[in-house]
């Protein structure tokens, strides 16, 4: 076995794989860009290491660096976690050049799967099933339209060096083709530095059913059960769980079957994971699943796996590398009840699930200790960390384990409810709602399902929660209240000495208080006034779910977050002054292009320009008709979230 690791990676996964390696006795070295000196990773492992600033190309995908540090802490292997450099095999072979063991499969057979053409070819080879399309070399527009047009419509232009649900575009209508396709190719340039696509027949009512398998280097190969990770937006996972609803024993033996071919046609070593989109109208059936892609690592959703089998896939994952046996066979694999996995995001789902940086004021988790629940969360964060623009906005995974599929959802969805995010807004409230949705609960969905069921989830703008801001108003009132008596008390103290009266200070506010109170409030910075009947013997309010910031409250009511301050009455005039015909930043990004100049006619809805966040464009659109009147960014300027972008002017 080995005696010191090196984990390649941030976050909750870092922390993870930390765990994992403690136990087994390992001295674990964690990495850390300067943006992560505080993070959770760095004070778990024995040994940390600055490798760079913050932008993950100068340091968490800097091969060099991080064999450098793993040099420098002697470390025998390295763990990549997912992400990053994770399916990088240059890395992988850089490993073992420097005499590191990479836990994670040999380069070749992460060559052979890491793009999506060459893995198809490679898999029909090997009688998998493999969706139907184009993957060939040529890519002219011209000849991919046809091709397009050959395979049917709905199609899927997907970047053949993709992953994360990156450059990847479904095409309805012919006409719609080219736009798709340079939007793809795009996005596939700045993410993967590829701009190369694939197409593929767009299976409708489509299921996203994936086998954990593993292989050892002495020829073993097994699979450990099904994963479903249906539930998606933007072709990323939201919801995982596992089995597969749906599932019979004699399918799961067939899929299984053909994920192992699959990993022996490459010759693979390790934890992977074979994903099939599988054609769920009517049904999961036998002559209805395809070879998508395998991803060469451990996976975001590994835990469902674990939970359901008891195993820790992270500890097997070292045993392998260090040259051991799988230590089951296939038919001593354990299939106990059900586990679901949510990710718990940095995002507003009100604002199309826009990354929600910051520092996260409040983070609480509920605790399955002493209740008799099963509920694990990882995390890589805590209360007080900030939530960069430079990294995946995740805050935590939570994975509830039941004896059926129905336990496991309420365990999540009530773990849900009883998180506590403050500061970035979370999507804990809309991953409580679709653990509660009565179709999925009965089993019913596909991989579109969350994109047409938005606003029963609450993923559509639901405007100001008056009652939040109400309690936040009286919070702050409390809170002033005793401010205030706290500093009435040290003049008596200063006027007793001094023999003056506080009572002659002017500040208007009285000890006893008015019963009621008119108060500027500022709700999600849009202006309320809020009433507020106070007791006369003001006693703290402690509602679940109000986190305090120095000037603010932060008030929580079923997942959602609405931020009360005190309206300064005075700044209320001369403000912005142009209506709604600022256009501002969404968020922290690069802008990718500004579509309009100076003096342009636009209408309301008309595309302004694109910025690019988190690797994903966002489009900018004209909130009214009118003249451009100021154009304040340019392409490639970096913005930061709620800069002016572009200014107009509504027309007389
Ligand atoms: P999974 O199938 O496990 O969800 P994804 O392909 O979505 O895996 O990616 C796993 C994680 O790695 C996600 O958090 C994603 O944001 C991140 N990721 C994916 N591709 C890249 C990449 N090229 N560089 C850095 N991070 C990536
Ligand atoms: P990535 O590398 O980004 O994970 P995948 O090829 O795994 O790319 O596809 C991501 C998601 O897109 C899948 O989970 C599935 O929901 C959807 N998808 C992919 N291929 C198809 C297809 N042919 N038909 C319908 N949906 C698909
Ligand atoms: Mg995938």
């Amino acid at each position: 076995m080995f005696k010191t690791v090196l984990i390649a990676n941030r976050g909750e996964i870092a922390c993870r794989i930390i765990r994992t390696a403690k136990r087994l006795g390992l001295r674990t070295v964690a990495v850390y860009s300067e943006a992560d000196a505080q993070a959770l990773h760095v004070k778990l492992a024995d040994e940390a290491h600055l490798i760079g600033p913050p932008p993950a190309a100068q340091s968490y995908l800097s091969a060099e660096k991080l064999i450098a540090a793993a040099k420098a802490a002697r470390a025998d292997c390295i763990h990549p976690g997912y992400g990053f450099l994770s399916e990088n095999a240059a890395f992988a072979q850089s490993c073992a050049d420097a005499r590191l063991a990479f836990i994670g499969p040999p380069p070749s057979a992460m060559l052979a799967m890491g793009l999506k053409d060459r893995a198809k070819a490679l898999m029909e080879k090997a009688n998998v099933p493999v969706v139907p399309g184009y993957h060939g070399e040529m890519q002219e527009p011209k000849f991919l339209k046809q091709k397009a047009y050959e395979i049917g419509y709905p199609v899927l232009i997907k970047a053949v060096a993709g992953g994360g649900g990156k450059g990847m575009r479904r095409v309805d209508r012919h006409a719609d083709f080219d736009t798709a396709l340079e939007g793809a190719q795009r996005e596939a340039k700045a993410a993967f530095g590829d701009a190369r696509v694939l197409i593929e027949k767009y299976i409708t009512a489509p299921r996203h059913i994936e086998m954990q398998i593993f292989a050892d280097s002495h020829g073993n190969a097994i699979h450990l059960n099904e994963r479903d990770c249906s539930l998606q937006r933007r072709h990323q996972k939201v919801i995982e769980e596992a089995p597969a609803p749906g599932m019979s024993a004699s399918l799961r033996a067939e899929m299984g079957a053909a994920a192992v071919a699959a990993a022996k046609a490459c010759g693979y070593v390790g934890a992977g994971t074979i994903e099939f989109i599988a054609d769920g109208a009517g049904g999961l059936k036998s002559d209805g699943f395809w070879f998508m892609e395998m991803n060469t690592r451990l996976q975001v959703e590994h835990p469902v796996t674990e939970a359901i089998t008891g195993l820790d896939l992270v500890e097997w994952q070292f045993q392998i590398a260090a040259g051991e046996k799988l230590p089951l066979k296939q038919d001593q694999v354990p299939l106990n009840g059900h586990a679901v996995e949510a990710r718990l995001y940095a995002e507003d789902p009100e604002r199309g699930f826009l990354p929600s940086t910051g520092k996260l004021i409040a983070l609480q988790f509920p605790s399955g200790e002493g209740k008799g629940l099963n509920l694990r969360v990882d995390t890589g964060v805590a209360a007080g960390d900030e939530v960069t623009p430079f990294y995946d906005p995740m805050i935590a995974k939570l994975i509830a384990h039941g004896r059926n599929r129905e336990q496991a959802l309420s365990v999540l969805a009530n773990a849900l409810d009883a998180t506590i995010v403050a500061g970035p807004r979370s999507n804990a409230g809309f991953l409580a709602a679709l653990c509660r949705a009565p179709e999925f609960r009965e089993g019913s969905f596909d991989t579109g399902f969350i994109d047409g069921h938005l606003e029963e989830l609450g993923a559509s703008p639901q405007g100001m929660d008056k009652a939040a801001a109400a309690l936040g108003a009286r919070e702050l009132l409390t809170r002033e209240r005793s401010r205030i008596a706290a500093a009435a008390e040290r003049e008596a103290d200063a006027a007793r000495s001094a023999h003056i009266s506080p009572w002659d200070a002017d500040d208007g506010f009285q000890l006893s208080g008015p019963r009621r109170q008119i108060v500027p409030i500022l709700a999600d910075g849009q202006k309320a006034t809020a009433q507020v009947i106070q007791e006369r013997s003001a006693t703290a309010v402690s509602i679940d779910g109000i986190a305090a910031a120095s000037d603010a409250v932060y008030v929580l009511r079923r997942g959602r977050q609405t931020k009360v301050a005190f309206r300064d009455l005075s700044l209320d005039e001369g403000g912005d002054g142009a209506g709604g015909g600022i256009v501002r930043a969404p968020m922290h990004g690069k802008v990718l292009s500004v579509l309009v100049a100076e003096g342009a006619e636009v209408t309301r809805g008309q595309r302004l320009a694109i910025i690019e966040a988190m690797k994903m464009e966002h489009t900018l659109v004209a909130p009214i008709d009118g003249t451009v009147s100021e154009v304040a960014v340019a392409k490639d300027d970096q913005v930061a979230e709620g800069a002016k972008m572009i200014l107009i002017v509504a027309k007389e």
